[in-house]
């Protein structure tokens, strides 16, 4: 049952429109907030017997929006097992458990962006009318893509579907599905604006859809009332994608002036999310990443941040998104990264990442001035945490330093111990690990050789 009062009293309040940390109290009404500051006290003194939270040496702030997970995908290593050994039942179970773990790390709502076998709209519903407990979801369908494909290249067939992802060709075969993606409830079009060849992967990202196609995909979607997200990587993809009419577009990560001017002119904001490759940069070497990889991701995150500060500086409303739900960035482990990130690499204040985390990342929601912010009149999703993340953003990835999850008025129990996880047969790719060559074993072994102890 929700909350009918309760007072959270003695708070560092972090509100999430950027504006400075401020200690006060903040008083909730069922599932929105009522008042905060000065306002909540005098509320409160009116009202009879309201609970009271006291939250001194902790702080408030918006519940944290992930605006890119693919929920259905289980920390998938690669393509392969999203391909080739996942199955829509088990898909849909485990997602179940993802979906609760991001919520008790703090997560109040997320945008997944395509989802295997379009499952992401059964996985809203069955929240949004109780049957499982999770974070406010907008979710897309299968993501777009014509038969170059996107991040696969040759894995994508040429037709039909495949994973998370429908192969269209021509107008007739948008049009169908756009309508379908909006008669089962999708609350995005996702479309693969760009993708590319592995046989000519130095020739970066090529745009895949026609400009005309572009447009085709968002009138229609606009007409009723839909938005459309584009993984657009190049600045001519983010420029063509804008002018059709996207709304979101997700990477950005080779953005020019032309393309921010575009960005600018046609309002649409951007999810970097560039975790993933901050992950791999960083913390590859726990995973035995390769280091020629580290350094491509290293290179793309020095060569964006400039662009994407000077465009948030501009005013282009910048999400947070972290790419959770591949093996580098796992469900409820790093949904405060994308933050630090924004913070380090291209200098954001804590406060503004802290605003692009809660704030903006409601327009992935589609829940602009409805959550987001700490804000009379808002709903009630909100974390109080051991700390100050204005100060140190990695709190918020701290689980033990997480007091409480509010959601819509109701605190979320983060006491329940999920079941231990064990490995599900054909269902991971990694088995064996990296590729055990000899090499790999001398080193492991400080430079003696294989078979180097026996004598002979
Ligand atoms: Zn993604």
């Amino acid at each position: 049952m929700p909350n009918q009062n309760l007072l959270i009293q003695n708070a560092n309040i972090i509100d999430g429109t950027g504006a400075a940390a401020r200690k006060g109290s903040l008083l909730i009404d069922g599932e929105r907030i009522q008042a905060v500051g000065h306002a909540a006290e005098t509320a409160a003194a009116r009202l009879d017997n309201v609970p009271r939270f006291d939250a001194s040496g902790l702080s408030v702030m918006p519940g944290l929006i992930d605006g890119h997970v693919h929920c259905t995908f289980d920390d998938a290593a690669g393509h392969d097992e999203l391909f080739y050994h996942r199955r829509p039942g088990m898909a849909a179970i485990t997602a179940v458990r993802n979906i609760r773990h991001m919520l008790t790390a703090g997560v109040t709502g997320f945008f997944d962006a395509d989802s295997l076998f379009d499952l992401g709209v059964d996985l809203k519903e069955a929240v949004q009318s109780g049957v499982i407990e999770g974070p406010r979801m907008a979710v897309g369908g299968y993501a777009l893509m014509t038969s170059v494909g996107g991040a696969a290249g040759r894995l994508m067939p040429d037709t039909g579907t495949m994973a998370y992802a429908r192969m269209v060709r021509g107008k007739d075969e948008i049009v169908a599905e756009v309508r379908r993606q909006i008669k089962i409830g999708c609350d995005w079009i996702k479309v693969h604006v760009t993708g590319s060849f592995a046989h000519r992967r130095s020739e970066g990202e090529f745009v895949t859809f026609t400009v005309e196609e572009l447009r085709t995909i968002c009138d229609l979607a606009h007409d009723f009332g839909i938005p459309v997200a584009g993984h657009c990587r190049g600045a001519k993809a983010i420029k063509v994608a804008c002018e059709a009419g996207f709304d979101q577009i997700i990477h950005a990560t080779q953005m020019d002036e032309p393309a921010l001017e575009a960005l600018l002119k046609h309002k649409a904001f951007i999810v970097p999310a560039l975790t993933f490759q901050a992950n791999l940069m960083e913390f590859g070497d726990a995973i035995h990443a390769s280091p020629v990889m580290q350094d491509i991701f290293r290179k793309e995150i020095a060569g964006s941040a400039k662009m994407f500060y000077k465009a948030f500086k501009a005013g282009v409303p910048m999400v947070c998104g972290t790419e959770s739900g591949f093996s580098v960035t796992p469900y409820g482990d790093w949904h405060y990264r994308e933050m630090e990130v924004f913070i380090r690499h291209l200098g954001l204040t804590p406060l503004e990442a802290i605003s692009c985390g809660t704030r903006s990342g409601a327009l992935a929601l589609r829940m602009k001035d409805q959550v987001g912010t700490l804000e009379a009149g808002r709903l009630a999703d909100l974390i109080v945490v051991d700390g100050d993340p204005s100060r140190d953003i990695t709190v918020l990835g701290r689980r033990d330093k997480l007091r409480m999850v509010m959601l819509g008025g109701k605190s979320i129990d983060l006491t329940r111990v999920e079941p231990e996880r064990k490995p599900m047969a054909e269902w991971r790719t990694h088995d064996f690990g990296r590729i055990l060559t000899q090499s790999i074993v001398q080193q492991a072994r400080g430079g003696t050789p294989v078979g180097g102890n026996e004598s002979h």
